[in-house]
C-alpha cells in the first residue's frame, strides 16, 4: 500500500511512503498509531506522533528502581541485574572503541544517571543531558551528579567531547538531523559516537510483528534497521566504524511483546523467543534485537 498523500518522509523528504504496520502503545495510553517506511531512506516512523511538548503525557519515568533497593516482581528483577551487566559492557564498549581509559564525555538522554555515575567512577568527566526535571533531580539526589537540561547543551564549547553516547534515546528524538549536526560540532576531530538502538529487521521484531515492544509507540518516532540508521549518520559527517548486539534486549523485548499479546505464561513464552533471537544473533549481529553503533567523526 502506497500513501501517495501523506506527507513527504520528514527524514529526508521523499515522497510514496509505504503502509508498514498499525502499533498501539500497550504502556501507557493504549492509542494506535501508523507506522510508515519511506523508500528512499529506508526509514520507518511513527506517523503523526504527539507534539514535542504533549510527550510528557506518553512518557513513563523510570524513578523506582534505586540503586540498593530490592526489586519487587520477576521482570524488575531481571531488568535490575541486567542493567548492572550492562553498565559494564557499555563502559567496555566506550573504552574499547575511544582507545582510551578517560577522557570526555557527553552522555546524552541520560535518563536517572547509572550509566554517568558508572563512567565517573572509572575516571572520565562526563557530562549528561536530561530533558525531564524528575529524572536529573533523582540523578542529583542519588549520586550527587549534576545534569543540564536539552538546551543547555548549545553554551558547551564546540570540538571539546571524546565521545557521545546515546543509550536508546536517537529514536525518541523530535529534531533528528539538527542532533546529529550538533554532536558533529561537539566531537574533537575523530571522537566516537556510539549510539543503541532497537532493530526491526531482528528475529524477535519479525516474529511479533505490529506487538513487538520496542516499536513502542508514540514515544518512538523513529524504527532503525542498520542500513538506515548508517545513511542518516553517513549525511552528517560520521563513518560507521563498528556495530554489536546487545545482548539481554531481546529477552526483555520479548517478554514485554507476549504481554502486549495476552499470551498465558508471557515470561516463559518471552524468555524462549528471546534465546532463540539471541542465538541467532551469534551468527548474524544485524538480527540483534537491539543494536550498538559507533560512528566516528570524519
Ligand atoms: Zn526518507
Amino acid at each position: 500500500m502506497v500513501y501517495q498523500d501523506f506527507k513527504p518522509c520528514p527524514l529526508c523528504g521523499a515522497s510514496g511512503q509505504i503502509f508498514y504496520a498499525s502499533c498501539t502503545d500497550y504502556m501507557v495510553s493504549k492509542e494506535s498509531f501508523y507506522l510508515l517506511r519511506c523508500p528512499d531512506c529506508g526509514v520507518v516512523y511513527t506517523l503523526d506522533p504527539p507534539e514535542e511538548g504533549e510527550m510528557k503525557r506518553y512518557d513513563k519515568l523510570n524513578l523506582k528502581l534505586k540503586l540498593g533497593d530490592s526489586p519487587n516482581g520477576i521482570t524488575s528483577r531481571l531488568y535490575y541485574h541486567v542493567r548492572n551487566f550492562m553498565l559494564k559492557r557499555k563502559v567496555r564498549i566506550v573504552e574499547m572503541q575511544a582507545y582510551r581509559t578517560s577522557g570526555s564525555l557527553l552522555n546524552y538522554g541520560a535518563k536517572t544517571g547509572f550509566f554517568s555515575h558508572r563512567m565517573e567512577k572509572h575516571g572520565w568527566k562526563v557530562t549528561s543531558v536530561e530533558k525531564y526535571h524528575e529524572e536529573r533531580q533523582f540523578s542529583m539526589e542519588m549520586f550527587r551528579h549534576r545534569m543540564i537540561d536539552v538546551p543547555e547543551i548549545e553554551a558547551l564549547h564546540p570540538g571539546t567531547f571524546d565521545v557521545i553516547t546515546m543509550w536508546h534515546v536517537f529514536e525518541h528524538s523530535y529534531h533528528p538531523h539538527e542532533l546529529l549536526d550538533k554532536f558533529y560540532e561537539l566531537l574533537r576531530p575523530g571522537g566516537v559516537l556510539i549510539m543503541a538502538c532497537p532493530n526491526i529487521y531482528s528475529t524477535d521484531a519479525i516474529h511479533y510483528g505490529s506487538y513487538w515492544a520496542a516499536y513502542d509507540v508514540p514515544r518512538h518516532r523513529w524504527h532503525f534497521y542498520p542500513g538506515s540508521l548508517t545513511m542518516l549518520a553517513q549525511k552528517h559527517g560520521f563513518t560507521l566504524m563498528h556495530h554489536e548486539r546487545m545482548p539481554f534486549d531481546s529477552f526483555y523485548i520479548s517478554v514485554l511483546s507476549e504481554r502486549n499479546m495476552r499470551h498465558k505464561m508471557a515470561f516463559l513464552r518471552g524468555m524462549l523467543m528471546g534465546l532463540y533471537s539471541w542465538i541467532v544473533s551469534l551468527w548474524n549481529r544485524g538480527k540483534s534485537s537491539s543494536i550498538v553503533y559507533v560512528f566516528r567523526k570524519r
